[in-house]
């Protein structure tokens, strides 16, 4: 096995509530990363990082930020990157999933697939990011098995490969079956945990027989090539509450799951294999506070070795870094490593001079691509208070929508400018920094418009004439692109039936 191969770099997508909190610390628990759950270990540096990290998520008071947790187990390094559980997030919980090679899927067996696992979902099956679904809390009354691999098969068009079947569920829950294996995994003691019993050739209800010998006959067997593509997903049932499913979930992220891949950029892919240390920055953290203005930009390595002290040097604009204080996300009782591998995520202390999307390179001569921006959900004017302070607020706002954390939007029309983000939380966090970062007062006040899509069309003249016609609609995002703001998600379909040769682009890549 190299260094390279032994990396699984992977992120939970869940709504909130299905139990993806509780699955990582069990996760962490299980890989040594922490011994009681939620009680983090650290020594020297790396503890200093870790709390300086947590300051800083306290300062902004929410949990805006993608952490990156990294464990060991049986000689493979998993990288665990936290998306945000909020209902309300911006693009960064949609970029994180650029620096992932996988994701696991959580579901409540309860409720089924979820409004945010669909959109984190959609995001996946872009990049074609493989996934595995872990369907959590059967220790409780749910929904039966089948409708539940039925419901992930029609709502996100996948095959299904069930790896364990629940033995009942809530009161008659009597632990999980692993049907590879003939074996089940039984709940012990009054709280009905999991604590290592492991019963081969088991007996099982009926009930359960039944249920599994359909199973097996209904549904496709596991296919690691279609799984790897995007097409089936393996799943298991378990409980993170009680510790059924976890090691499994380990097992198969291990077994499965792919390391670093291959990465789309200009002038060709970079494979993991290159010695070239390249990577890029998926996400940048500000600090709230206003009296420091430095940054922590979040690279995912790409290929090559990296050593701390290393010069890199972001394509297309500035010097190069030496990189002296990386911070590194071991969340388990060791020393802070010197060095990276591809696949896995780097912080890098700056005060404002990388931004989203940068490429780091020791030779500046490749650019990654494919991180892509999001049509915003809610769109709002923004009314400066104190109109001599317009250079301001353009810088803030380019700052903004560099960071990823809002998108603006200068309409061809008017002098309002619009911003757009995908989460409500968002604009409260923009105000606050417009006058704190860049003691600029202003307003947010409803625009005539609820969603915006990027346009294109292969012939010029067909954009043209359609941005013509639709002028009071037409802005141009910060880098100049054309977009086409709708009053209405409904509209949106009806503008594009009557321009088929016009795109209405929900993501754009840069
Ligand atoms: P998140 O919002 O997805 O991070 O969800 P949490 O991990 O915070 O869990 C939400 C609630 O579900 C909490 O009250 C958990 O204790 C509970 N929960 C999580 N996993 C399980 C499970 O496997 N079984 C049961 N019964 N409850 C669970």
């Amino acid at each position: 096995m190299t260094r390279i191969s032994d990396r699984r770099t992977f992120a939970i997508i869940s709504h909130p509530d299905a139990g993806k909190t509780t699955l990582t610390e069990k996760l962490l628990v299980a890989g040594g990363a922490i011994h009681l759950a939620g009680e983090v270990k650290a020594r020297g540096a790396n503890r200093r990082a870790r709390s300086d990290w947590m300051k800083i998520e306290q300062q902004r008071g929410i949990s805006v930020t993608s952490s990156v947790m990294t464990f060991e187990k049986d000689g493979i390094t998993f990288n665990l990157l936290d998306t945000p559980g909020h209902e309300d997030f911006s693009e960064d919980t949609y970029r994180t999933l650029t620096a992932v090679d996988s994701a696991v899927m959580v579901i409540d067996a309860a409720r089924g697939i979820e409004a945010q696992t669909r959109k984190l979902f959609e995001v996946c099956r872009l990049r074609s990011v493989p996934i595995i679904t872990f369907v959590n809390k059967v220790d409780r009354e749910g929904r039966a098995p089948f409708e539940l691999l039925d419901e992930i098969a029609d709502v996100l068009a996948l095959d299904v490969a069930p790896m364990s079947w629940p033995v009942g569920m809530g009161g008659t829950f009597e632990g999980v079956y692993d049907i590879a294996h003939d074996r089940a995994a039984r709940p012990e003691g009054p709280s009905r945990e999991f604590h290592g019993k492991i019963e081969a050739a088991p007996a099982l209800p009926e009930a359960a027989r039944d249920e599994i010998e359909l199973a097996r006959a209904g549904y496709a067997a596991f296919d690691e090539g279609a799984y790897r593509h995007g097409d089936l997903t393996p799943v298991y049932f378990g409980s993170a509450l009680k510790d059924f499913g976890v090691a499994e979930l380990i097992d198969a992220l291990a077994a499965y799951a792919p390391g670093p891949r291959s990465q789309p950029a200009e002038p060709a892919p970079v494979s993991p294999e290159g010695s070239e240390v390249t990577g890029f920055v998926f996400k940048v953290q500000a600090n709230m506070d206003p009296q420091h203005r430095d940054r922590i930009a979040f690279m995912r390595l790409c290929s090559g070795t990296f050593r701390r002290g290393m010069k890199l040097t972001p394509t297309g604009h500035g010097k190069p870094i030496a990189v002296h204080s990386p911070i590194l996300f071991f969340a388990q009782n060791r020393e802070l490593a010197d060095e990276a591998f591809p696949g896995d995520i780097i912080g890098i202390p700056n005060h404002g001079t990388l931004r989203v999307g940068d490429t780091l390179s020791e030779k500046a001569a490749v650019r990654f691509t494919g991180l892509p921006n999001f049509a915003p959900e809610i769109l709002r004017r923004v009314v400066l208070k104190d109109p001599t302070k317009t250079k301001q607020l353009r810088k803030a706002l380019d700052d903004m929508a560099e960071e990823g954390v809002t998108q603006v939007f200068y309409p061809e029309i008017g002098a309002n400018w619009v911003i757009g983000v995908v989460g409500q939380l968002q604009l409260d966090v923009l105000l606050s920094r417009l006058e704190a970062e860049y003691k600029v007062a202003a307003g947010l006040e409803m625009a005539p418009f609820e969603t915006a899509r990027w346009v294109s069309a292969d012939d010029p003249a067909d954009l043209k004439a359609f941005a013509d016609l639709n002028r009071a609609a037409m802005a141009r995002d910060r880098d100049g692109n054309p977009v086409f703001m709708a009053k209405t998600a409904w509209e949106v379909g009806y503008v594009a039936d009557r321009y088929p040769k016009v795109r209405f682009a929900a993501t754009r890549e840069r």
